[in-house]
């Protein structure tokens, strides 16, 4: 896994070099005598902070960047570099109390340890006889062809794609998702549902049903 914090202060091209892995699982590199290409298969997660005092989302309101200091911060993290990350969350800072009451009832991570396990195990069985193991090494359109979601899950995407919410890319990215969700919570294929769940990890917004039923005990 690579971790980049504070990721819009990392410099553009550095950022914009983790495309070609990131679509690939390859890295080439390219020198006068030869070329050659390493495996790169990796999961990158960046965090940022709302405006860059980094105060902007704190109850204290001592943040003083302006909109547009906001939006230049912001956009940092190119739309490429963003289309190729399929969970966005935004955290906000919680109190002693909130922090212990969200705790409570939430499952272990040794607990969902095995749940993923288990989810993973169900993506190998369904790819076995593939050069795949799991949802995210599927390439789009063979995903799209041999392990297509409900239809009324494929309706949603269509509508997203129809009112330029998603790009095709980022089309074929919520559908490994909500394959992945299904796996996880147990469903043969995905359904309208997952597809929403998927779509929802995407935007940022809250999560129902039952993906917060399984990292809940109760
Ligand atoms: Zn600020």
């Amino acid at each position: 896994m690579l971790f980049l914090d504070e990721a819009p202060e990392f410099a553009s091209n550095v950022l914009e070099a983790l495309r070609q892995p990131l679509e690939s699982g390859h890295v080439v590199v390219s020198r006068a005598a030869m070329t050659a290409a390493f495996p790169a298969r990796f999961q990158l997660v960046l965090a940022a902070n709302p405006c860059p005092c980094g105060l902007g989302s704190s109850a204290g309101d001592q943040c003083r960047c302006t909109p547009l200091m906001r939006r230049r911060y912001a956009d940092r993290l190119s739309g490429p570099i963003r289309d190729r990350v399929d969970i966005h969350r935004v955290l906000t800072s919680m109190s002693r109390p909130e922090l212990a009451s969200a705790m409570t009832g939430a499952r272990s991570t040794s607990d969902l340890a095995v749940t993923v396990a288990v989810a993973r195990e169900r993506q190998a069985r369904r790819l076995d006889g593939t050069p795949w193991r799991l949802n995210s090494e599927v390439p789009g359109v063979e995903l799209r062809k041999r392990w297509p979601v409900r239809d009324e899950g494929r309706v949603l995407v269509d509508q997203q794609l129809r009112t330029l919410k998603l790009n095709a890319r980022s089309a074929d990215r919520i559908l490994r998702l909500a394959w992945t969700i299904a796996d996880l919570v147990g469903h043969d294929v995905p359904g309208a549902g997952d597809v929403e769940t998927a779509l929802s990890l995407r935007r940022g917004t809250a999560l129902g049903g039952a993906m917060r039923d399984l990292v809940q005990t109760a």
